[in-house]
């Protein structure tokens, strides 16, 4: 398996001023995260809310910078680029956003919108890039005639159609999807799911899809990650984390999706408190929220290791010293 991105203790700390005093406090919306993305495979990132998911994925794509960490793609060093090339490493990875009404610019029209890659990474003539719509308006399953429209004029779901459109113009190698199906209906989100899988084995693509919910990546990724206020807590291939959650949060998010294979038994768990609890200034971030908690757990926070081949857990429940 090549590696096709390699994020090594990437952090991003934002200061926050709050109460009369104007008193700063650190938020660590990623603090300190390591993972790779295989080439072809999807990697899921799930978590609530505020988990750093989101924060992980624009910092891949340099949307934002990272207090810290490297971000290494294709076996270069995405982090130390200058501006100017990170620009035009964008060609080769690019984002499909949860909201595409919102990601598309109302006043131009579906070939505008689809030609704008193209134009900015030099792609093509216009005659090219008049063929290259239609193309890939085909591939995603609308029609050469969409492309004269404006996006109010579509379905939600033939909007994320468009923005998945404008993700591929480029060809790019990796696609940071951050929940992409979450807007839409549960009938529409099937469909955009399997589209997805279908451009993934057609274009070869590798995906990051990032959701809050553990249920919409099962199918569709290959292995999954598992965030909790900035941390991640459990990492394995998608097989072994649905039937054999390791980290107390995973069984605790997995006791609300349910099992469609009856054969497998699963410890329930209910979370305690929510992710707006007092945030621990040491020890295990989900200690407030554990029933599993010991002193150990308040005094020192646990490094995710892996327990068996391909599943990793950061939980002294499981810690081997
Ligand atoms: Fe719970 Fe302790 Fe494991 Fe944290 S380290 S998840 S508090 S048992
Ligand atoms: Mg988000």
């Amino acid at each position: 398996q090549n590696t096709l991105l390699k994020v090594d203790n990437l952090k991003k700390f934002f200061r926050k001023s709050s109460g009369s005093l104007k008193k700063a406090t650190q938020i660590k919306a990623v603090d300190d995260i390591s993972f790779e993305v295989y080439e072809g495979e999807t990697l899921g990132i799930v978590g609530e809310s505020g988990c750093g998911k989101s924060t992980t994925g624009r910092m891949i794509m340099r949307l934002l910078e990272p207090t810290d960490g490297t971000i290494s793609f294709d076996g270069e060093e995405l982090s130390k680029l200058p501006k100017k090339v990170m620009r035009k490493k964008r060609r080769d990875i690019q984002m499909v956003f949860q909201d595409p009404y919102a990601s598309l610019n109302p006043r131009h029209t579906v070939k505008k919108i689809l030609e704008e890659p193209l134009i900015v990474h030099g792609i093509g003539h216009a005659k090219d890039r008049k063929e290259l719509v239609e193309e890939f308006l085909d591939i995603v399953g609308l029609s050469p005639y969409h492309a004269k429209r404006y996006p109010h004029q579509f379905s939600g779901g033939q909007r994320q159609r468009i923005g998945i459109a404008r993700a591929l113009m480029t060809n790019p190698k990796l696609i940071i999807a951050d929940e992409p199906v979450s807007a839409l209906d549960v009938s529409i989100q099937a469909q955009v799911l399997n589209l997805m899988q279908r451009l993934q084995n057609d274009l070869r693509l590798t995906y990051i899809f990032i959701a809050h919910d553990l249920g919409v990546v099962r199918h569709i990724s290959d292995r999954v990650a598992v965030m909790y206020l900035g941390r991640i807590v459990e990492l394995a291939d998608s097989e072994s984390l649905y039937t054999e959650p390791l980290h107390p949060y995973t069984k605790a998010l997995l006791s609300a999706v349910p099992i469609p294979d009856p054969t497998v038994e699963r410890e329930k768990m209910i979370l305690m408190g929510d992710i707006t609890n007092a945030i621990p200034d040491r020890g295990c971030k989900f200690q407030s929220r554990c029933p599993y908690s010991t002193i150990t757990c308040k005094m020192i926070a646990p490094n995710l290791e892996e327990v068996k081949p391909g599943h990793s857990v950061a939980c002294h429940l499981y810690s081997t010293d």
